[in-house]
């Protein structure tokens, strides 16, 4: 298996695997209790990452490529309510982190 896509929100996650579900992709999803990876990469929990299979990862990656394409991804911003693509790791407006819901 190999990460496809890092998701800063479960419904970005659910949008991106339902996508690549649709292209065909088993797809496999991580990161809600995190197992095995403590003290291997600093990420913050709230993210979720979406798995496929290596033979999978190009079509994934096409499938994701035009996903972002068609800006579908986004995400709301908690502190200013700014919309923001799913690319960006913090709000562009207020800075606030998209993992920090605090
Ligand atoms: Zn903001």
């Amino acid at each position: 298996m190999t990460r496809i896509h890092s998701a800063g929100t479960l419904a970005e996650a659910t949008l991106v695997q339902r996508s690549l579900e649709d292209a065909g992709i088993h797809t496999e999803m991580r990161g809600m209790s995190r197992p095995g990876l403590a003290g291997e990469i600093p990420i913050p929990d709230a993210k979720v990452d979406v798995w496929v299979g290596e033979d999978d990862a190009d079509a994934a990656r096409a499938v994701l490529s035009g996903l972002e394409a068609r800006a579908h991804l986004e995400w709301v911003c908690p502190r200013c309510g700014e919309h923001n693509p799913a690319s960006f790791e913090v709000c562009w407006q207020c800075k606030q982190d998209v993992a920090d819901d605090s």
